[in-house]
């Protein structure tokens, strides 16, 4: 099938699921997003094609969570496998800004991808490099090729505002010894790196090097295979929650949600492919984006399984 019909398929699919889900109230500057928006794009991993999208791809929206993966790959390149001993790689089966879980399990977060995981890779990239969302953002410029990726101040103060559950968290994991840097300022990186506006092109080419298997747009190595290979198998377990088996039973690709309604799937060798819905199920993941990556990989055959 070729892209034109792929897309008109994939849009068609869609239509239903623009209404059929809430955008994000719990940050008032995301719950202003018009949920009728969709756009798709994919990213080749040879990058010998221009990437190519549908709908919305250009229109930037914030990343929220899918920054997540980006830290955690930054973390993991700097310092290789001693984040693991910080942090679990096993499904949450909880929401992702559960407090519960965390008291219970001693203050160690059950994946990278909830938000006290999160904050713990943070809290590491604020360590290595002194300015975590700085070079968060320095990263997301090199890989998307926009020097124009930038924070949105809006979104972040309106984050840092009404983010009580997330100091709770941050809190949390200070009192149990589990953060170097001083909670306010890991908090504060977090909220800022979660800002981040891009659109989907720009997403699909920056998460190309875990289709490379590590390599960079560039073609240096940012991680190894294996660790590569980690990070696309914590994202099949985590990367949309407690929602990540019925995720990965409908779509059957390592993939991330953010509550800005983004989510970045991962074809390893081939392809990566960046969604945007702003509408969102009871989990925190876009409607749009699941249907739209079901009917991706049943029409095309591009799952890992
Ligand atoms: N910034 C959001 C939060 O911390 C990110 C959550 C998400 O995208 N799932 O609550």
């Amino acid at each position: 099938m070729n892209d034109h019909d792929l897309f008109e398929h994939i849009t068609r699919a869609v239509g239903p699921d623009l209404v059929g889900g809430r955008v994000a109230q719990y940050i008032p500057a995301l719950a202003a997003v018009d949920p009728g928006r969709f756009g798709l794009a994919i990213a080749d991993a040879d990058g010998r094609r221009a990437p190519r999208g549908t709908g919305d791809w250009r229109v930037p929206f914030s990343i929220q969570s899918l920054s997540k993966v980006f830290t955690l790959a930054l973390v993991l390149a700097a310092d290789g496998e001693a984040l693991w001993s910080r942090v679990g790689k096993e499904p949450s089966g909880a929401p992702f800004n559960s407090l519960a879980q965390l008291e219970r399990e001693h203050g160690i977060p059950r994946n990278p991808f909830v938000n006290a995981g999160a904050l713990v890779v943070t809290d590491r990239l604020l360590t290595l490099t002194g300015d975590a969302r700085g070079a968060l953002r320095e990263f997301l410029r090199a890989e998307s090729g926009n020097p124009g990726v930038d924070f949105d101040a809006t979104v972040a103060t309106c984050e840092s505002l009404h983010g009580h559950r997330n100091a709770a968290l941050a809190h949390l994991l200070a009192d149990h010894g589990r953060l170097d840097n001083p909670v306010n300022d890991v908090l504060e990186h977090y909220f800022w790196q979660c800002s981040l506006a891009m659109d989907c092109r720009d997403l699909a080419l920056a998460s190309g090097f875990l289709a490379r298997h590590g390599l960079r747009a560039d073609t240096g190595r940012l991680l190894t295979r294996s660790e590569a290979k980690r990070v696309n198998a914590v994202m099949l377990i985590g990367g949309t929650y407690d929602a990540a088996g019925e995720f990965a039973h409908r779509v059957g690709l390592p993939a991330k949600s953010g509550v800005g309604g983004g989510i970045i799937a991962v074809i390893p060798g081939r392809c990566t492919i960046c969604t945007w819905g702003p509408a969102l199920d009871g989990h925190g993941n876009s409607t749009a984006g699941i249907t739209a990556l079901d009917t991706l990989t049943t029409l095309t055959g591009w799952s890992i399984f």
